[in-house]
């Protein structure tokens, strides 16, 4: 299984090749590659992790129930995105109230 701090957990195992999740990622996040085994059969891959947007599109159109969303590497970036949303931010603005 692809893991560690990926987006995504693919079941290498269970994949068939189909490229339907790398067809669903608008992001192109999931490209087809060659199995190391030399099989005729191609298998999923995260080539680009930090375009990932936790979707779920390919998750919902993989048939073989091969890839799913990792936990871990989603909650880390939601906690991200919510402290830099929640960062005040400098206005380009001032303004001055007269008494
Ligand atoms: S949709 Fe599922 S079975 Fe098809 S390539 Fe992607 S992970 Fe593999
Ligand atoms: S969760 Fe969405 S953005 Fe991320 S790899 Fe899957 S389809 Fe692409």
């Amino acid at each position: 299984m692809t893991e560690n701090r990926s987006p995504l957990i693919i079941d290498e195992k269970a994949c068939n090749g189909c490229g339907r999740c790398a067809d669903a990622c608008v992001m192109k996040v999931i490209e087809m590659r060659d199995r190391d085994d030399g099989s005729k059969v191609q298998v999923a891959f995260v080539a680009r992790p930090e375009d990932c947007m936790f979707c779920e599109a390919c998750v919902i159109n993989c048939r073989q129930i091969a890839i799913m969303l990792n936990a871990k590497a989603g909650s880390s970036m939601i906690k991200s995105i919510n402290e830099n949303m929640l960062k005040p931010k400098k206005s380009r603005f001032s303004f001055k109230f007269r008494k």
